[in-house]
């Protein structure tokens, strides 16, 4: 169904978001039309901000914005072990946690042969090189990747990639098998990483 033309155009845009069909872009288009001009003006000045200001650490992979995120500038915490997750929040969960003081390293994804998700994509060749490089004081890779077939495949990529000897850690068990880093509770998140294998 098509309305006009500047709700069509806002409703073609919002169809684009994760989980987002037709009839909900609509219902969100006809709402952000009802809250006014002052809420659509907030809503877009929200978006160009952080469009401008969000980037990628250049050396974790995180976001902030600056080049280089608060926990990498971090002196205080322990450069030698890194955390390898997911997705850039998976990072902010764990520090939700106050038990790990260490950096991270974000793939920004995982092997998955169905999507062609390959290696390429990912950001696993940083991590590795950075691993594998002359002068490197990495001692200890902490995998806190998704317990499923796709994170399983990806640590064991990386496992292989590795040419030095490592301390590397997992998770422990108890995360459900499937489940999203972000939908752990903190508490479990912090046994999981406090008994990580
Ligand atoms: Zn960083």
């Amino acid at each position: 169904m098509s309305l006009t033309p500047s709700l069509d155009r806002l409703i073609h845009q919002l169809q684009k978001l994760p989980g987002v069909g037709p009839k909900n872009a609509q219902r969100l288009a006809l709402f952000i039309f009802k809250k006014g001009a002052d809420f659509s003006n907030a809503l877009s000045e929200a978006l160009l901000e952080m469009s401008r200001s969000v980037k990628y650490c250049n050396i974790c992979s995180g976001i902030c914005e600056s080049d280089v995120c608060d926990i990498c500038s971090n002196s205080l915490r322990d450069h030698s072990k890194i955390c390898v997750v997911e997705k850039p929040t998976d990072v902010f969960h764990i520090e939700g946690t106050g038990q790990y003081n260490g950096v991270y390293h974000v793939l920004n994804g995982l092997i998955s042969p169905l999507e062609y998700l390959t290696i390429d994509k990912l950001n696993i060749k940083t991590l590795v090189s950075k691993i594998n490089g002359d002068g490197c004081a990495v001692g200890e890779l902490v995998f806190a990747l998704p317990p499923k077939v796709e994170g399983d495949a990806t640590m064991a990529l990386i496992k292989k990639m590795i040419l030095k000897p490592l301390k590397i850690s997992k998770l422990a068990q108890g995360i459900p098998t499937g489940c999203e880093i972000e939908h752990i509770d903190s508490m479990t998140l912090a046994r999981a990483l406090n008994n990580r294998s």
